[in-house]
């Protein structure tokens, strides 16, 4: 399998089904991850695209992506060295991730996902689940994904209660103050103010902010 080269090498037990199934793919780039539990950990991300909701605060440009098969993603993956792989979007569960992730898991990789949580997560595939529930915009999603590693909560002045029973499920909890660039600079200043009283209130919150963005980085 010639192509195979280019994803770093055969590696036994690749499967060529998995190696051609494709994804849509926003981008792909090695980073320092900006926020919540691993924050300052070298990380390699993978945006796909697609979202199944539409916050109003979103920074993310999902609509546009390219088609790639996982042999593409490999070749692109295979230039970095961080051991962690971030899949977000968008909303990476939209997709059957069985194949990228066990070629990814071939090749040495730690698997992390951050999702707005609507779709359950199938057992043993994923190594760090970090779940960002929107129902303070959605109440009306169910959250079906109430179990993983890292809840991160997007601040924008919803009651906390709200997480009660969520947070039971997972390990880490974070509170983050929503950056929202259509908003004013007051309103920023004042979410991010509160988010921290907030922290004080309620040390079992974890204050998460996105770094990334004051180092101008992605
Ligand atoms: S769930 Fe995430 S990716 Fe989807 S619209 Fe909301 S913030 Fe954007």
């Amino acid at each position: 399998m010639e192509n195979c080269t280019l994803a770093g090498g055969i590696v036994e037990g690749d499967s060529p089904t998995h190696l051609a199934a494709v994804y849509p793919i926003v981008e792909i780039f090695n980073s320092v991850q900006g926020e919540g539990y691993h924050a300052g950990v070298s990380t390699i991300f993978i945006r796909f695209g697609q979202c199944n909701l539409a916050c109003e605060w979103c920074d993310t440009d999902f609509s546009k992506w390219t088609e790639m098969t996982v042999i593409d993603i490999l070749g692109i993956i295979a230039k970095f060295s961080a051991k962690n792989v971030v899949l977000t979007g968008g909303e990476p569960m939209l997709q059957d991730l069985w194949p990228l992730v066990n070629c990814l898991r071939k090749r040495g990789k730690k698997i992390a996902i951050e999702s707005n949580g609507s779709i359950e997560i199938p057992e043993g595939l994923i190594d760090w689940v970090c779940i960002s529930p929107k129902d303070q915009m959605y109440p009306q999603v169910t959250i079906k994904q109430r179990k993983g590693d890292e809840l991160k909560v997007v601040y924008v002045g919803q009651d906390l209660s709200l997480y009660d029973e969520l947070k039971q499920g997972f390990t880490h909890h974070f509170i983050q103050p929503c950056y929202f660039e259509n908003q004013s600079v007051e309103w920023n200043g004042s979410n991010f103010q509160a988010t921290e009283k907030l922290v004080k209130e309620n040390p079992q919150w974890r204050l998460s902010l996105q770094t990334h963005k004051w180092m101008g980085v992605d």
